[in-house]
Parts: structure tokens; C-alpha cells; sequence
């Protein structure tokens, strides 16, 4: 079952004297479930790809669609319910450095308007979910890189996703702790069926965990299969 659909996506920016085509007629089916990893050189085209899956981008050509939603057309209140099924993690953590960890995991629960003694309840268990309850009160600024994107986990699955969007989510962290946050994001993928889409430079991190693949160059796709297809290709 299609969860996400790209067809013929194409963005230009176009600047005072420069046209960059950042994505040239991208086609791409993510189904379900699946560990898809979207991997490529720095300016090939992934973050603007991701920033048109959640629609931070607006395609220039072409359509995105979600459970066979094209984002482009639904009335603004719809878009607003599909966008808080796709959640976001990066590899800065964005993470609000004000506020106490458990703070940060019941953001996402007050804008979509839970009372505050729910809201705590659930980022109490969204804690445990990703092992990081003893920390709670702590601040972003005493913990580690790993830590921190265990709570910037936390707060991506607040709302009950359908798909986890990770951008470049390990490239800041050692390959130890890279290791327990691809373990981390697949177990949860395991428990919940949340799709994951994972962009990345590093092969290892698709090698470790995804499913599927698709290599992308030059804004467009140069490959995709799964995984063992893609890399033994000759
Ligand atoms: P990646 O994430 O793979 O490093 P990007 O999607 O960030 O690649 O960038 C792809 C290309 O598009 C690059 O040449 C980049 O400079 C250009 N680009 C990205 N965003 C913008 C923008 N807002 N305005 C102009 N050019 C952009
Ligand atoms: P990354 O490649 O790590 O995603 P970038 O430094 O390429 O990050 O981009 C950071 C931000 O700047 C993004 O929002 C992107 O859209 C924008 N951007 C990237 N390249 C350009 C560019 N040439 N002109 C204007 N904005 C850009």
C-alpha cells in the first residue's frame, strides 16, 4: 500500500541572476511500513526533496502525495491534519533549549490542544518509549548528542505519525551512538508501522536499516530498489 507518492517533481529556485533546478523530474513510491532511505551527495537534492514531502517546499512541477492526497489541493484545514501525520527529526535536533526535556515532548501535544495534565501523561510515556525517562527535567543543553535526538524522537511521535521524516538525523552524532538511534528507529518502526523515510550521505546508516533505497544525483533519481538490489547491481 502507497503511503507517499512522488510523481515528476521538479523545483527550480530561481534567484536575481541564477536558476538552480534543485530536482528534476522525480518519480518515487514509498509504501507502508517501510525503512526507505534517500541517500546522496551534499546539494543533490535531499532536503529539498523531504522539505516538498512535508510540503515546506512547493514543488515547481509535478505532485506529492500523501495516501493518495495530493497535498497541492486540500482545502487548508485537511492540510493541516495530514501535516501533523508527518513528523520530522534533523540532524541539529532543533530542540527548544528553554525547556525541560519533558517541556519539549509536550509541545507538539499543546498546539494541537491537549490539556496540560494529558499532555504530560503522554510525553511521560513517550519518555520511556525512547529510554529517556530519568532525564525529564533535565535540560537539551545536559545532554548528549543521542540524548537529545531520543527526545527529539519523543516529540516527533507525540502526534501519533503515519511517517517519520529523518534528515541527515545521525550526521552529527559518533557511530556508536548512531548505531542505538538506527536501532531506536527501527524498533519503533517495528512497534507502531510508522513509514520512516531516512535522507542521508552516509551509505552505512542505509546499509544498517533501510528497507529501500533510492540514490539521488544532480536532482534526479539515479537508482531505487531495495537495498540488496541497489548495492550488488553490477
Ligand atoms: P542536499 O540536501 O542534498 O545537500 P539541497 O536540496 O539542500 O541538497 O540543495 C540542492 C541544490 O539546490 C543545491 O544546489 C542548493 O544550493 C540549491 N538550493 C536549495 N535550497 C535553495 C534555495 N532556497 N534557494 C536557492 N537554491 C537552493
Ligand atoms: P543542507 O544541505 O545541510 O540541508 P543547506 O546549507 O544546503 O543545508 O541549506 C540550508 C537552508 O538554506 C535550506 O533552507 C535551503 O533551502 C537554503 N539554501 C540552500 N542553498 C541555497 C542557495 N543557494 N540560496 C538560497 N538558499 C539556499
Amino acid at each position: 500500500e502507497t503511503i507517499i507518492q512522488v510523481k515528476d517533481v521538479g523545483k527550480t529556485f530561481i534567484g536575481k541572476d541564477n536558476r538552480v533546478e534543485a530536482l528534476k523530474g522525480i518519480n518515487l513510491e514509498i509504501h507502508k511500513g517501510e525503512i526507505y532511505g534517500i541517500i546522496g551527495m551534499s546539494g543533490a537534492g535531499k532536503s529539498t526533496l523531504v522539505r516538498c514531502l512535508n510540503f515546506l517546499e512547493k514543488p515547481t512541477t509535478g505532485t506529492v502525495m500523501i495516501e493518495g492526497k495530493d497535498l497541492a489541493v486540500l482545502p487548508e484545514r485537511e492540510l493541516r491534519q495530514t501535516r501533523t501525520q508527518i513528523a520530522m527529526i534533523f540532524q541539529h535536533f532543533n530542540l527548544l533549549m528553554q525547556r525541560t526535556v519533558l517541556d519539549n515532548v509536550c509541545f507538539p501535544l499543546e498546539i494541537t490542544g491537549q490539556k496540560k495534565k494529558e499532555a504530560r501523561g503522554r510525553a511521560k510515556e513517550l519518555l520511556e518509549i525512547v529510554g529517556l525517562s530519568e532525564k525529564a527535567k533535565a535540560y537539551p543543553a545536559q545532554l548528549s548528542g543521542g540524548q537529545k535526538q531520543r527526545v527529539a524522537i519523543a516529540r516527533a511521535l507525540a502526534n501519533n505519525p503515519k511517517i517519520l521524516l529523518c534528515d541527515e538525523a545521525t550526521s552529527a552524532l559518533d557511530p556508536t551512538t548512531t548505531k542505538s538511534i538506527l536501532a531506536l528507529l527501527k524498533d519503533i518502526n517495528k512497534k507502531y508501522g510508522i513509514t520512516i523515510v531516512i535522507i542521508t550521505h552516509e551509505m552505512a546508516v542505509v546499509q544498517e536499516i533501510c528497507t529501500h533505497v533510492a540514490i539521488i544525483d544532480g536532482g534526479t533519481l539515479a537508482e531505487t530498489g531495495t537495498v540488496e538490489e541497489v548495492f550488488t547491481r553490477p
